[in-house]
């Protein structure tokens, strides 16, 4: 048997990785770029437990903000669920291409996926399944970021990866200023301090409070995905230390 400490990482993916730049909906060519690269990482003995985002397909507040009928708490749940039909494409892309996993999902829903139970996520996890935790927190007015945040926590990963579509964490707006400039290390003070709007503030908090690194980087870039699964350091890293 081999006791050596297997990597464990909570690898957050937004909506926007489930289909190409500025296009919404699942578009699978995306979803199996996504599953090669967590496969092969997961085959190389990397625990990875994956918080799908919903963007892609409806976020709670776009509705708020269309001023529609639709209660915001619905709205959310809208969001959550969302996040399942992501889960059920991410499932099938990494089932095709030799993987295995489990879909968990935050609230039941039997007949698609298992209730995400802590304890049996682990001994998924553990036995290298790659695991797909759905619904985000089961809980509205937040976001995937906070089942990020709070599942790394619970599941003692190592760091939490957040794939996104830019390099890191900027001094401002690198679309709108041309002088923003990329931080490679924060610390989560910095992070709060600045406003830095990466994650939400909460979640950000809570894992500076347990010391749960935090790295963020753009999957589009190739190679970044599976860089960062394996412990490479890029984009930016917030931790306790200065940076
Ligand atoms: N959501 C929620 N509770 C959660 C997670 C998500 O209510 O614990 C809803 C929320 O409306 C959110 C939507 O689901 O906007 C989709 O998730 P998110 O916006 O985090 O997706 P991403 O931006 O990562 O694609």
């Amino acid at each position: 048997m081999n006791d050596q400490k297997k990597r464990r990482v909570l690898l957050k993916v937004s909506g926007e990785c489930f289909c190409p730049p500025k296009e919404r909906g699942i578009e699978m060519s995306s979803v199996i770029h996504l599953a090669e690269q967590v496969a092969k990482a997961a085959q190389e003995g990397v625990q990875i437990a994956i918080v799908m985002g919903g963007g892609n397909i409806l976020r709670g507040a776009q509705f708020k903000a269309a001023n529609t009928s639709i209660q915001e708490a619905t709205a959310h749940y809208m969001g959550m669920l969302a996040t399942v039909l992501n889960g059920l494409a991410l499932q099938e892309a990494i089932e095709s291409v030799g993987h295995p996993t489990r879909l968990m999902t935050a609230f039941s829903m039997d007949v698609v996926a298992e209730p995400y139970l802590r304890r049996r996520a682990v001994r998924h996890l553990e036995k290298g399944r790659i695991i797909l935790l759905a619904g985000g927190t089961g809980s509205p007015f937040v976001t995937t970021d906070t089942a990020a945040a709070q599942r790394a926590l619970e599941l003692n990963a190592d760091v939490l990866l957040k794939a996104t579509k830019v390099n890191g964490v900027y001094s401002d707006d690198p679309e709108k200023n041309p002088h923003a400039v990329l931080y490679p290390e924060l610390t989560y003070e910095a992070v709060q301090q600045q406003r830095l709007r990466i994650m939400d503030q909460e979640s950000i908090a809570k894992c500076g409070e347990h010391n749960m690194p935090v790295m963020i980087f753009n999957f589009r870039t190739a190679g970044n995905l599976e860089r960062a699964l394996r412990g490479e350091r890029i984009g930016t890293l917030i931790t306790r230390e200065n940076g």
